[in-house]
């Protein structure tokens, strides 16, 4: 069974994760990503823009700052009502976020149920601009993103030349001071997020949700996340940021709740473009031609947590077969695409083709990152690629100097072919794609 113990362990003993600052003892709900997590973090980010932005022709892309006005946060209504419950425990004084507690209600800590009443706690971090830590210079790191699209609104649509429907995306890190961490980088307190505001006619609203909800299953499906693990569920109302009018989670089966968020959609109407307008002055209407007047589009939100993302494209790959373990990544989220290996580290011929088949396959975009490994036996080459999702690893070996043929392992069968070398690069290509 696949635990998310399982996924822990094998992201940091092959440098995937790491926990933040973990010479000093950690720091709470804080991660690094490892050379291999940094990859795959990137073919994510690169899978999402690749699809929301380069494939569309009515979606930009931005990249806006963690800091902001604070100005922007008290209109956009985060400093009043960005925050969860807090309760704590009254026998071992550990606090919680009330809304998820246990159904029991028992605290996770020391089990006794005997909780303060909770009191409402904001989850952003504050901090001062500039040298004077006083009310004027007082500011926070992002909790979304989406303010920066807000605020730059006008300067979108005066320099691309948009039309309604049209969509900003973006992304970057967001920083929530939450109440209770946990679960690896399903909840963190630092994390990059993805998320595009699609901006629309209000009479669209239904059918534009319909659309992005759709849009954003197929792109998990399309990336190799079992269909039977994801789902769709209706925020009831009283559960809805102070925001939105409707909101609809796509949830993933997680081992360790039943179900769970893995991205957010939502119709934040022109709740932002109207209160950034009102409290700026300036105009943040959109000229609809057609009927010849101003108006405020309304916005449809989907929004993604990057390492929440891994976390489920890890889950949903993780196998544990007879002799190994393999993660069946999609080959576009795969860190290392390729493995280069000489059948013996101690046969120079063997060592200098295999060297000269690396060279090859390196000066290929698409093909990279291509590893390189001659440590220990085949097998162990075999499995340690396996464990950290390599579609195809190619092997040097004595056949190869006679006849100019490698062999290429595929990970999910672990069949092998022989292939011509200088057919070599086209037939990878053509399996990538
Ligand atoms: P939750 O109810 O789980 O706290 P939320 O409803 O506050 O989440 P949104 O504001 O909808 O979350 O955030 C959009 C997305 O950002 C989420 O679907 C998730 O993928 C990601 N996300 C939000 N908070 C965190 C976090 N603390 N750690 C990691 N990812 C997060």
């Amino acid at each position: 069974m696949t635990t998310l113990e399982k996924i822990v362990s094998l992201t940091k003993r092959r440098g995937f994760v790491f926990p933040g600052s973990e010479i000093y003892g950690g720091i709470g709900g804080i991660y690094d990503l490892g050379p291999l997590g940094v990859e795959l973090a990137g073919n994510i980010k690169t899978a999402w823009w690749e699809n929301i932005v380069r494939k569309r022709d009515n979606i930009v892309g931005l990249d806006s700052s963690i800091l902001m006005n604070q100005k922007v946060w008290q209109t956009s209504g985060h400093v009043e009502s960005f925050a969860d419950p807090l309760t704590e425990c009254k026998n071992c004084h550990l606090r919680f976020r009330e809304d998820i507690l246990p159904k029991d209600k028992k605290c996770p800590n020391c089990g006794k149920n005997n909780w303060t009443k909770p009191q409402m706690f904001n989850l952003m971090f504050k901090t001062h601009i500039g040298p004077v830590e006083d009310k004027a210079s007082e500011t926070y790191l992002r909790p979304e993103t989406a303010q920066g699209i807000f605020v730059n609104f006008r300067n979108v649509v005066d320099t691309m030349r948009v039309k309604l429907p049209f969509g900003i995306a973006q992304i970057g890190k967001g920083f929530r001071n939450e109440i209770t961490t946990g679960n690896f980088l399903f909840r963190v307190r630092e994390f990059e997020m993805m998320e595009l505001e699609y901006f629309i006619f209000k009479d669209q609203s239904e059918k534009d949700f319909d659309y992005w909800q759709k849009e954003r299953m197929n792109w998990f499906i399309s990336l190799g996340i079992k269909k039977q693990n994801l789902r769709f569920r209706e925020h009831k109302e009283t559960e809805r940021a102070h925001y939105a009018t409707r909101s609809v989670d796509i949830e993933y089966n997680w081992p360790f709740m039943e179900w769970g968020e893995l991205e957010g959609i939502a119709n934040r109407t022109d709740f932002d473009l109207t209160a950034h307008a009102k409290a700026s002055g300036q105009d943040l209407s959109y000229f609809d031609e057609e009927k010849g007047k101003k108006m405020v589009p309304y916005v449809i939100e989907p929004s993604v947590g990057v390492g929440r993302a891994m976390t489920a494209f890890l889950i949903d790959a993780y196998h544990e077969e007879k002799d190994r373990i393999v993660l069946k990544l999609h080959p576009k989220l795969a860190p290392v695409k390729i493995a280069v290996f000489p059948l013996l580290a101690n046969k120079p011929d063997l060592v200098k083709k295999a060297r000269s088949i690396y060279q090859l396959l390196t000066t290929n975009y698409q093909l990279l990152p291509v590893a390189w490994d001659d440590r220990g036996n085949i097998g162990k080459r075999y499995y340690a690629q396996d464990e950290i999702g390599t579609p195809f690893c190619i092997t040097i070996d004595f056949q190869t100097l006679e006849d100019d043929t490698v062999t290429i392992r595929d990970r999910d069968t672990t069949k092998q072919e022989r292939v011509k070398i200088d057919k070599l690069a086209k037939t990878l290509e053509e399996k990538f794609s």
